[in-house]
């Protein structure tokens, strides 16, 4: 239900939709000449908006995990000398975001819901595929403007005021906002699986996670809606992924991480902190 864009969107859709195409279309032409300099920027000021406003979880077990395990994947890209950072959000949604630039942010509801630490890298994996292969650029581009970053966390976290989640859903409706087209999400799903093979780690955990949002879906809808508006995910997407994993040489899958005694150390620590704050209500 997430996935169906905002009735608004659809109703004012006339000629702004046709404003936004040819936006889009003459964005999409110039995604790609955008410095990495200046991408760089855009997401930083995006992140700094976002540490000065939002709840993050600044405990320093929880932190320190978190950007080691990201770290740990982004050093083997590509694209290594990004100023990457992963960064918790204090939203109990389940969720994850990536900023153009390296600025990944992961939800605590999401890590809550994990069970092993190949889970965890597998969604690191994904959203660091997005900015390797410059999807956030495009996102960004696509949605016109530096200030949009911050107006696609809140789509994501539900952790923002009325008045900044409301331009969200003015800029087009949050989940259609948030969303990367279906060839970007296998994109970013193939190179988390590369991600965390090239790390150590094992790629199960990734279509481990998506069966775990499809279960969600069915039994607590309202933690993963925006997930669902964000990532379209069907068995179909599991399947795939499992395909990709099972094109893994056995032996190099069977020695692969799954899980460590640190992991399990930082959930036990998320867990006992103070409940994530409450979302604010709409206007
Ligand atoms: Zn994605």
């Amino acid at each position: 239900m997430g996935a169906a864009p905002h009735p608004v969107v659809l109703r004012r859709s006339g000629q702004s939709a046709l404003g936004a195409i040819a936006v889009a279309l003459l964005l999409g032409v110039t995604a790609c000449s955008v410095s990495e300099e200046r991408e760089i920027a855009l997401g930083r000021t995006n992140a700094e908006e976002i540490a000065a406003k939002y709840p993050l979880v600044t405990d320093s077990v929880v932190a320190a995990y978190v950007q080691a395990l990201g770290m740990r994947l982004a050093r083997g890209t590509s694209r290594p000398s990004l100023p990457w950072r992963f960064t918790v959000v204090d939203s109990k949604d389940v969720n994850a975001f990536a900023l153009p630039g390296g600025f990944v942010y992961v939800n605590r509801g999401l890590i809550e819901h994990t069970e092993r630490m190949d889970e965890l890298a597998g969604v690191l994996g994904h959203e660091i595929g997005h900015i390797v292969r410059r999807h956030s650029v495009q996102q960004l581009k696509r949605n016109g403007g530096t200030r949009v970053g911050v107006a696609l966390f809140c789509a994501v976290t539900s952790v923002c005021d009325s008045h900044t989640a409301r331009i969200a859903i003015d800029l087009g409706g949050a989940a259609w906002l948030a969303r990367h087209s279906r060839v970007a999400e296998a994109e970013a799903d193939s190179e988390a699986v590369a991600n965390t093979v090239r790390a150590g780690v094992s790629p199960e955990g990734i279509p481990v996670m998506f069966q775990t949002m499809l279960t969600m879906r069915a039994n607590e809808p309202g933690l993963v809606q925006t997930f669902f508006g964000s990532h379209p995910v069907e068995e179909d997407r599991i399947a795939t992924t499992r395909h990709l994993v099972e094109g893994v040489d056995p032996r190099i899958l069977r020695i692969l991480e799954r899980d460590d005694a640190d992991f399990q150390t930082m959930k036990r620590r998320l867990t006992s902190l103070p409940k994530s704050p409450a979302a604010p209500a709409l206007p």
